[in-house]
């Protein structure tokens, strides 16, 4: 039954200012409502006052430069999306929209999109290649090939130019482990929206990886990916929205955005059992380290 409540789709309020600035390390500008001015001004209002922009798709991936060169206080990644390697393979039209054209689809036209991300990962505003990885929740069989065909390429650009590699690990965690050891990891390499469990975190650790942390790390349910928050070590643990989705409690199902970090970040605390200017200081020095951008 739809709902008349306004309440349920509003933009939560904001939350106290963080004392100590933080950034978002991964979030989708361009799907959330407003302008960039309006979402950062909000955000900087707050304490966080980096967000690092992550592209999906070609489309995306340019916006997210284009950005990234216009704002002091955005970083851009670039990349095809797991789940968008395979769309293209398929013919889709372009971006998450799928608006336009049919493309011509096929192992070639994979191959063009991703000498696009090659071509944009070599500017300097973008300081990262990803969203990447593996998704096996939302693509099946059949498109397994060319995903990890994408990603196998997206870590050899990754690591040709220098830049930080962006993970999407959806319940993929063994294969995205073996592929990385496989390719070799990329110097700085971030788990995003991590979703493993301990265990997990100790590997990531034990290689170096980064360790970003999502609204989701609030959820009831989610008593695993607290158990990892608490294990990881404090130099490897990241904070970002992934924005519009994943928004913290007591939001959930309401509109994300960078502004809310401090919500997520608040929580992160008082799992790890440390006070918040502690905690957001390392967020801050992480994020600047993972992407390699100088610290404000
Ligand atoms: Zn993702
Ligand atoms: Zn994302």
């Amino acid at each position: 039954m739809p709902s008349n409540d306004p309440g349920k789709n509003a933009a939560p309020p904001l939350p106290d200012p963080l004392r100590i600035p933080v950034a978002d390390s991964h979030t989708h500008l361009d799907m959330q409502s407003g302008t960039v001015e309006e979402a950062l001004a909000k955000a900087a209002s707050v304490g966080v006052t980096t967000v690092v922009q992550v592209g999906c798709d070609l489309k995306g991936s340019r916006w997210a430069a284009e950005t990234a060169a216009a704002y002091d206080a955005v970083h851009a990644t670039v990349a095809l999306h797991p789940n968008e390697a395979p769309r293209i393979v398929h013919g889709d039209p372009d971006g998450w929209s799928r608006q336009g054209a049919r493309g011509p689809g096929g192992d070639a036209a994979l191959d063009e999109a991703l000498a696009e991300i090659d071509r944009l990962a070599a500017l300097p505003h973008v300081k990262g290649v990803g969203e990447t990885g593996l998704d096996h929740f939302r693509t099946g069989p059949e498109g397994k090939e060319a995903q990890e065909r994408s990603f196998r390429a997206h870590i050899e650009i990754a690591k040709r130019h220098g830049k930080t590699l962006v993970i999407h690990d959806r319940d993929a965690h063994a294969d995205v482990l073996r592929v990385l050891k496989e390719e070799g990891a990329p110097e700085r390499t971030v788990f995003h929206c991590y979703s493993g469990d301990a265990e997990m975190a100790e590997i990531c650790a034990g290689a170096g990886y980064y360790m970003s942390f999502a609204g989701n790390v609030t959820f009831k349910n989610a008593q695993n990916l607290r158990d990892a928050l608490a294990v990881a070590p404090p130099e490897l643990v990241l904070v970002e929205t992934d924005a519009p989705f994943l928004t913290p409690v007591p939001y959930r199902g309401r509109p994300n955005a960078p502004y809310l970090v401090p919500v997520t970040v608040r929580a992160m605390a008082a799992v790890r059992g440390v006070d918040e200017d502690t905690l957001a200081a390392a967020l801050g020095a992480n994020t600047a380290r993972a992407f390699g951008y100088p610290q404000a």
